[in-house]
């Protein structure tokens, strides 16, 4: 047959890397070819040595936390940096998705203006909202997000024990993952308290008061709480390795239980809060050089599932870089068009990890960890998603330059080896290398594994 596409380069498939050719019909992957020059095409995209990844996902971003962010600018973001996919935090402003309702509406914002495919997480309110589960589950929610820690009372509250209790229970029945992030609101709270009343407030006070302890004391409440429920657990951007050696011990005695770290965790250490202040601020705190080691380690042997960005559009007016107040400055970084370049140049370039391992972590493992449909793998039947990276290109990040609302980042100023050449999302190129290549609404919302049609 002729394809309507063929692509051409060094393919990373599941267990291979292979100079090949996927063909392409109708937006599916339907042949791929260990040579090149076997498959006829209608139009071919010849990438030479550059790697084709399949279509990375960040599986933890927050588009709606500032409100004048949007799926627009949010997914341009996620385009420009190799996201073919990506699934967004419930904890909207100005409401939580924790109805049908704003699902639905959240859904529409996706069909007007999304240039990339996106999912949700769903959430429950603070109290009595246990009900929403299954409704949003057959919706299509990808999974449920809670939180042990209050961010905000109403768009991010602290569940209470019973109701976490409830709410897996009722998220074991739909089959899909629950998602916690997992701080004690107690420890923090009077730390907080007591640094703010000593005048306390310089950057590296936001690590001393969520020491890990912090942490881990919140996951393994959940952990028995999963092991009573048989629910699936995963925990969201693990700061400190002690959490994973938590996880490990519960997973041998047969919790389900899966894991994400986020690429500042991997790249930064504590030191970056006393060097950019507000810039580096994120929940949990960055951890120290040895923490940092630990955390590597536990990824490379596979402890760890996934790797995600937890990016938020913060700027100026929510750092505020200038107070010199640690504690009043929004915690959160972007990270959707810098994560997948920064890993890659520091995996594949400065580490010699192989290629293969960084599509487990940012593509394969987040589908299958969050069971979505047709994607995670260049395989016969996948959609077909891919992210070309050019391994010769070097560039240097500029915070001005970013394509969301979140214009600082503590990487300003970095070099970074290996570029993103295209995002071809369905067998469209979503953005070429320089430019966003779709109209606004291109992107598709990613229904999870309970959805029931009608
Ligand atoms: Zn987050």
């Amino acid at each position: 047959m002729t394809f309507e596409k063929v692509i051409r380069g060094k393919l990373i498939l599941e267990n291979e890397m292979v100079m090949g050719e996927v063909g392409i019909y109708n937006g599916k992957i339907e042949e791929i070819s260990r040579e090149t020059g076997s498959l006829k095409y209608e139009e071919l995209l010849d990438f030479g040595e550059q790697y084709v990844f399949p279509g990375f996902i960040d599986a933890h971003v927050h588009c709606f936390s500032n409100p004048n962010e949007g799926f627009l600018s949010t997914s341009r973001a996620a385009a420009a940096g190799g996201i073919t996919t990506f699934v967004d935090m419930p904890y909207d402003v100005p409401d939580p998705i924790t109805n049908t309702e704003r699902f639905m509406e959240k859904a529409k914002r996706v069909e007007k203006d999304s240039l990339v495919d996106a999912g949700f997480w769903a959430t429950i309110t603070k109290t009595g909202g246990t009900d929403q589960i299954k409704p949003l589950a057959d919706a299509g929610a990808i999974a449920f997000k809670l939180s042990t820690i209050e961010a905000d009372p109403y768009r991010f509250p602290r569940i209470p024990d019973f109701e976490i209790l409830k709410a897996m229970k009722l998220v074991k029945e739909t089959g899909l993952s629950i998602g916690f992030h997992a701080e004690n609101e107690e420890i923090i709270a009077n730390l907080i308290k007591e640094y703010t009343e000593g005048n306390k407030i310089y950057p590296r006070a936001h690590m001393e008061t969520r020491p890990p302890i912090s942490e881990t004391s919140a996951v393994l409440k959940l952990l028995e709480f999963a092991y009573w429920t048989e629910v699936k657990l995963h925990i969201v951007h693990v700061s400190h390795p002690r959490t994973i050696e938590l996880i490990e011990m519960f997973k041998k005695q047969g919790v389900n239980v899966t894991s994400e770290t986020c690429y500042p965790y991997l790249l930064l250490n504590v030191n970056a809060l006393d060097q950019f202040g507000p810039k580096a601020k994120n929940n949990p705190p960055l951890r120290t050089e040895e923490d940092v080691k630990g955390l590597w380690d536990h990824l490379l042997h596979e402890k760890i599932d996934l790797i995600t960005s937890d990016h938020v559009a913060w700027g100026q007016e929510h750092k505020k870089i200038s107070e010199n107040h640690i504690f009043k400055s929004s915690a959160g970084l972007s990270g959707l068009e810098i994560m997948v370049p920064l890993l890659f140049d520091h995996m594949v370039v400065k580490e010699g990890i192989s290629p293969l391992k960084l599509a487990k972590f940012l593509s394969q493992y987040p589908a299958e960890v969050f069971q979505i449909p047709n994607k995670g793998k260049i395989a016969i039947g996948n959609d077909a998603d891919f992210t070309v990276i050019d391994p010769a290109a070097s560039w240097v990040i500029d915070e001005a330059k970013l394509r969301t609302n979140a214009k600082l980042t503590p990487f300003h100023g970095t070099q970074v080896q290996g570029k993103i050449a295209q995002t071809i999302v369905r067998g469209t190129t979503v953005y070429d290398g320089e430019h966003i290549k779709v109209e606004p609404g291109y992107g598709k919302l990613v229904r999870g594994a309970a959805y029931k049609r009608g």
